[in-house]
């Protein structure tokens, strides 16, 4: 089944066109024209957004769950479509896009469970205290609301499962706020197939249009006028620190500043502790490079550096990660923008004093192949940019002579999605010395596995410390991802009856 977009917008129920049009990049096929979104158009899918606020905020969980799962189920029906269009958009293989896709109806049916259990409302009471001396207490009760209409930005290495309906707006949508979605100019035709199966399910459930809105791209001004627009009041973001830190900037200069959840950028450092070396350090080399090139490398969680001491046990574990690496075949890259950008950041580590290339490729157009440099403490520790994320499969040695030096060097690192620890049983007292600095660090730390695959679930933390994110205290991904969306609000004394359903 071929899909052919119209290239139309979705403005609360309503597919909108706009004169000027942009064309797609697609990896395979021939391009299609879309629309190009005007600020005119993010102003009326903001104002339809906060119209709608009014009745969906204060929607049932039951009613927004159900929702939840018909999107799902929506998404579903479109399956081979979607794949179809996905892979030709993105030159992301097949068996990836189905996989993206069962996690975010996963995802869609998660928030639908979680709302209908009421965990996400965090409910308090304190009983009031009449003849408390020497004030009484009234009667205290709190419980989390959602926020109003949120803007997110799907992001190019997820098309669908932190794109149009994805993590983002899945959250935000179980919260109880509508969403304007600003869509990836890598995927429009994805988006927009997504977008059809969001409208299908808001018609069936007879929610109103303005709790979902699709403006294709095409020029920046869209996501500038989103991000400013007074009605919105957060922002679902995943993508580059340049353009995420301009975003995150603008929401922070408006006359009311909103909160941007970006995540932005991390290489995911692995420290390889003595024990887990000498017993198995190939086979840790064999398996990192796998990680490393899986979706030629563009994933968040991907692990750029790896910390391991002198000497030949890590020799054992370099040369085994090498040949994976030359194994490897060239994989195809999202757009020709992100294939450039691998270039240019393995460009900055050829020729680069005390850094040795391990493994050096030439890769053409979109097509990308690994590359693997080698280097010392010192020097890692006095060029700052051997530290900043390289999308794609680049990674860095870092050769260290002990623990103090793991240690020295994960102080100086900047905030991380993930932190690795490879250890045996032998390692614990090392693996307790390093914990504390690598949780400061990291939003997740992980023992004896690779942090590429991030399982969606209540105890996942998918963020961290600026620039993982730029906003240390959330997640993007699991449950504990709709508190962006919600904010307390406590009731004194307000009557039964009065108060929100949801205390019932
Ligand atoms: P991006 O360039 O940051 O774009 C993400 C979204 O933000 C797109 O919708 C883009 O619009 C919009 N945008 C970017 N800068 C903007 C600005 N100044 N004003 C208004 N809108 C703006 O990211 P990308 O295209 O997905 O990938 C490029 C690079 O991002 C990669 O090379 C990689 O370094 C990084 N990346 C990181 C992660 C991660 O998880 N850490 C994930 C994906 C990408 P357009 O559609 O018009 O471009």
């Amino acid at each position: 089944m071929t899909f052919a977009p119209h290239g139309k917008h979705l403005i609360a129920g309503q597919w909108v066109a706009t004169s000027a049009q942009f064309k797609s990049e697609p990896a395979h096929g021939s391009p299609h024209a879309f629309c190009v979104g005007t600020p005119d158009l993010v102003d009326e899918a903001c104002k339809q957004a906060e119209e709608a606020f009014w009745s969906f905020g204060a929607s049932s969980r039951e009613d927004r769950a159900r929702f939840l799962d018909t999107i799902a189920e929506e998404i579903e029906k479109r399956a081979e479509a979607i794949t179809e269009i996905g892979t030709r958009e993105t030159g992301l293989p097949e068996a990836r896009l189905n996989g993206e896709r069962s996690r975010t109806t996963g995802q869609l049916k998660l928030f639908a469970a979680h709302i209908r259990s009421g965990a996400h409302l965090d409910i308090r009471k304190d009983e009031a205290l009449p003849d408390r001396q020497p004030l009484p207490r009234p009667e205290l009760r709190m419980m989390q609301r959602p926020i109003g209409p949120v803007a997110v930005f799907g992001a190019s290495n997820f098309p669908l499962a932190f794109s149009t309906a994805g993590g983002d707006t899945a959250a935000a949508l179980a919260a109880g706020c509508p969403v304007v979605v600003k869509g990836h100019s890598a995927h429009p035709g994805t988006g927009e197939i997504i977008a059809e199966a969001v409208h299908a399910a808001l018609k069936s459930c007879g929610i109103h249009p303005g709790v979902f809105s699709l403006i294709q791209g095409g020029k920046r001004d869209v996501g500038q006028a989103l991000v400013q627009h007074p009605l919105i009041k957060a922002v679902g973001f995943t993508g580059s620190l340049v353009g995420g830190r301009a975003l995150f900037d603008l929401c922070a200069a408006r006359p009311e500043p909103i909160p941007f959840f970006g995540e932005l950028g991390s290489v995911n450092p692995m420290f390889v502790l003595p024990e887990a070396l000498a017993a198995r350090g190939a086979e840790i080399g064999t398996g990192w490079a796998g990680s490393l090139i899986m979706g030629a490398g563009q994933f968040c969680t991907n692990p750029g550096i790896t910390v391991v001491t002198k000497g030949a046990q890590g020799d054992a574990l370099v040369t085994a990660a090498k040949a994976a690496l030359e194994a490897a075949a060239p994989q195809t890259m999202l757009t020709e923008g992100i294939a450039s950008a691998y270039r240019e950041g393995k460009a900055r580590f050829d020729g680069c004093a005390g850094v040795s290339a391990l493994l050096t490729t030439d890769s053409k157009e979109r097509s990308a192949l690994p590359n693997l440099y080698e280097t010392e403490l010192d020097t890692f520790l006095g060029n700052h940019s051997l530290g900043e994320e390289v999308f794609g499969p680049l990674g860095l040695v870092v050769r260290v002579s002990g623990l103090e030096d793991m240690l020295h060097l994960a102080k100086t690192l900047e905030g991380q999605l993930t932190a690795t620890l490879h250890m045996d049983s032998g390692d614990r007292d090392a693996a307790k010395f390093l914990l504390p600095v690598l949780e400061r660090k990291a939003g997740r730390v992980l023992a004896n596995g690779f942090p590429t695959g991030v399982e969606v679930c209540d105890a996942m933390v998918h963020g961290g410390p600026y620039p993982a994110s730029t906003n240390f205290g959330a997640t993007s991904v699991g449950t504990l991802s709709i508190r962006r969306f919600l904010r307390p609000v406590c009731y004194q004394n307000i009557p039964e009856g009065v108060l929100p359903a949801d205390f019932a």
